[in-house]
């Protein structure tokens, strides 16, 4: 007989025994009946954990009275080792293992060779299954693989008959045991508690034997072809996982998609009765222990790519594509993701929500942006995350000291809640500022309004006391579409926004997408080409020529703001010509509501980004047509630097406090001053105290940052003598050795700032 068929044989009993009527414990005795036998084993056992111990729930070989009798703590003996790490065991002379442990009530001693394997429930060790034998004799990797495969069985018949524990957090588990810290990088500041959740779920198998093994090869085949075609998708779409080591990943993503031996193996598996779903499991439970023989990081991070494969050939089976936020999320959440698209972010309970944790990310990707307006903390570069936290485990996110604490224990948890009043109390300080006029020391009113992008977002106005909204950022409303927003719906948002804000200005920027804010509806196939997307087809480049979408954009924003000022922004603007094509498409909506009697706005004040640094150049030639300007540091960082906004291996680069950096701004103030023209800066940076001071030392008025950031900006407003900061900034600047952040530190302490 084949290895498949004696597998199939085993199986086909298996099947009939579940699908029989007997009770739970019946079937578990008639299980240990068939694999002892099959297995030619003259004892075969099944632990199953109970009120977190491992107990003898079924035996054949053993004295009967040991039932419900033996019982042993997770990492006791060799069965609470096999639970414990979730490892396989086939020893030919238990004894001889130093982890063996003697049970007299079982009348175990005449036996000498013994195997096991995990019953696994949801990532979880929930018992085991042994075999033992007379003779001292290793078993065949096909017995073991029959134990293992029966394992599965076992765990399908456990969740019904909800044999075992109430699956808890940190009950057993293979480097899931107990607390595990987690470094990452802070890419928005907060702490956070709540359960992970995976923003790709793992797919639970609910049928392990199958009931016609060709249907279940097909089901395969079809699974293998799409993960391919999507596999070649992503590697034709540059915006494909928002930066990052996406490229090496992609590479490795082909190379098993494109595996032989992978979908031979699951095609074996599936030979030996097992369905489609059961069988990559199967197959995937196997590379596991054989990953972890080897013990090499460099293979251990493969490893993730291939569970990241695996699971995605999973749901694409068993048809559950859905991401965590189409199931709705059910208590306080700790998303785990390598990394997240702004749209996908935005498609969760904002109330539930409460962190995200990333393996990969930047501190101005567009989706860190999107937390940082919904107030989510964000950990970023959490590197080997996905090995270490499971489903369902309790997570305290301290972003700003960089770290997750996974399966916390009381004491560390106890700790974090102190943490976390602390920090309570302080932005309550920051609350009650809310109606204080940022006023500098020596009595220079300051501008500090927030940056926005959804309709929710204008609520923070009332509560920080902002002084407006100084970037909505329109595109968010394209990138939580489905299809391209309708003309009236764009209408009907401005409109609420400006009713919300009432007598506050807001300033509107026209879409920018493209960049890591790609748009599937407005794919172009020359958009794929992109090979730096940032610097690509995006923002008013793409607007131009998509001029049908900048007309209605203009439409809806001149309609929503009829009997109000309207405050609209172009992004991206590298030279003079592109805001007069811009500024033209409005003029042209503006005559056709003329033409139709429509109520217009009051005045209309064009503004531009700053964010290009070739427009720095050619200024003098845009500003007489300008009412403000905006600089957006985010992309102007990356673009004077050449370092990428989104690629954390150039973080360190990234430096906005760099002599470059300020230098330039501070060469754009100079150029600005005493025209009439009002200049502001809306890029992250000025939403971070110690960037914020060199910019007041750099002459800027006007900051537009996150609603989170209003309290402890205005609270350093406060402290701020300009001319003192002023001199210091142009002291600094002009020694270009001087390390900027170190002097800003210096200066703040000296005047009892707190920097953080
Ligand atoms: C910027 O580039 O600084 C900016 C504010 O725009 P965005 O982050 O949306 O590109
Ligand atoms: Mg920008």
């Amino acid at each position: 007989m084949t290895a498949a068929a004696s597998a199939r044989q085993i199986l086909v009993r298996l099947h009939e025994v579940m699908a029989s009527r007997m009770h739970a414990q019946g079937k578990l005795d008639a299980v240990v009946d068939i694999v002892g036998e099959a297995l030619d084993s003259e004892v075969c056992s099944i632990y199953l954990l109970r009120e977190g111990m491992l107990e003898l729930y079924a035996t054949r070989g053993l004295n009967k009275s040991a039932v419900h009798v033996t019982r042993m703590a997770v990492g006791e003996g060799l069965t609470g080792t096999i639970a414990q790490n979730i490892e396989t065991l086939n020893l030919a002379e238990a004894k001889a293992h130093p982890d063996f442990e003697y049970r007299p009530e079982t009348g175990e001693e005449k036996f000498h060779s013994f195997a096991g394997v995990p019953i696994v429930y949801r990532e979880r060790a929930v018992g085991a299954l042994i075999v033992q034998h007379v003779d001292p004799r290793r078993y065949e990797d096909i017995e073991i693989e029959a134990l293992q495969t029966t394992a599965m069985v076992l765990s399908e018949l456990i969740a019904n008959a909800e044999l075992i524990d109430e699956v808890e957090a940190g009950s057993t588990g293979d480097g899931h045991n107990g607390t595990q810290v987690v470094n990452g990088l802070a890419l928005v500041k907060g702490l956070a508690a709540g359960q992970a959740v995976f923003h790709q779920p793992r797919v639970e198998i609910v049928q392990v034997v199958a009931d016609d093994i060709e249907a279940e090869r097909q089901r395969v085949y079809r699974a293998f072809d799409k993960m391919r075609e999507q596999i070649d998708n992503m590697a034709s779409q540059a915006e494909f996982g928002v930066g990052g080591e996406h490229e090496e990943v992609l590479e490795t993503y082909k190379m098993f998609a494109y595996d032989e031996g992978w979908s031979r193996r699951i095609n074996e598996a599936i030979d030996s009765g097992l369905t489609a779903e059961a069988a990559i499991e199967r197959v995937q439970q196997r590379t596991r222990m054989r990953m972890r023989e080897i013990d090499d990081p460099l293979l251990a991070d493969r490893m993730h790519d291939l569970e990241d494969l695996a699971n995605r050939l999973l749901r694409i089976v068993s048809g559950q594509l859905g991401t965590a936020a189409s199931q709705g999320l059910r208590r306080d959440t700790i998303l785990i993701a390598r990394n997240l698209g702004p749209a996908e972010l935005l498609e969760y309970d904002r109330r539930r929500l409460k962190g995200v944790i990333l393996e990969e990310g930047s501190l101005t990707a567009h989706v860190v942006i999107v937390a940082r307006a919904m107030g989510i903390p964000v950990l970023g570069r959490a590197r080997g995350l996905r090995g270490l936290v499971r489903e369902g485990d309790e997570v305290l996110l301290d972003a700003d000291a960089g770290t997750a604490t996974i399966r916390p224990s009381q004491q560390i948890a106890d700790a974090f809640d102190t943490r976390f009043a602390r920090t309570r109390e302080k932005q309550a300080v920051y609350a009650e500022l809310r109606d204080v006029e940022p006023f500098t020391r020596c009595g220079t009113r300051i501008q500090v309004m927030i940056n926005a992008g959804l309709r929710d977002d204008v609520s923070a106005l009332a509560m920080t006391g902002a002084d407006g909204i100084g970037l909505f950022r329109t595109e968010f409303q394209f990138l939580v579409s489905a299809t391209l927003p309708q003309r009236e719906k764009q209408t009907r948002l401005y409109r609420d926004v400006l009713e919300a804000a009432g007598d506050k200005p807001v300033i509107f920027r026209t879409v920018d997408i493209g960049g890591d804010k790609a748009v599937p509806y407005l794919r172009d196939e020359d958009a794929a080409l992109d090979e730096n997307p940032s610097m690509g087809w995006r923002a008013l480049r793409l607007a131009l020529e998509r001029e049908g979408l900048l007309r209605a954009q203009a439409r809806a924003l001149l309609e929503a703001a009829g009997g109000h000022t309207l405050n609209v922004m172009f992004p991206m603007v590298s030279e003079p010509w592109e805001f007069d094509a811009a500024k033209a498409v409005f003029d042209e909506q503006l005559q056709y509501l003329k033409t139709r009697k429509k109520v217009l706005p009051e005045a209309i004040r064009y503004g531009a980004m700053l964010e290009v640094p070739s427009l720095a150049e050619v200024l003098d030639l845009l500003i007489p047509k300008l009412s403000f300007i905006s600089v957006g540091t985010n992309d102007l960082t990356q673009f004077l630097l050449a370092a990428d906004r989104a690629n954390p291996k150039l973080a360190v680069r990234y430096d906005w406090l760099s002599h470059s950096i300020l230098r330039f701004l501070r060469r754009v103030v100079q150029n600005v001053a005493g025209q009439e023209v009002d200049l502001g800066v809306c890029g992250e940076m000025g939403g971070r105290r110690l960037e914020a001071l060199a910019l007041l030392g750099l002459g800027f008025r006007r900051f537009s940052i996150t609603p989170a950031a209003v309290g402890p900006i205005k609270e350093l407003i406060r402290k701020v003598e300009l001319e003192e900061i002023t001199a210091a900034m142009n002291g600094w600047l002009s020694s270009p050795t001087v390390d900027l952040r170190h002097e800003l530190q210096e200066w703040a302490s000296e005047r009892d700032i707190d920097f953080e």
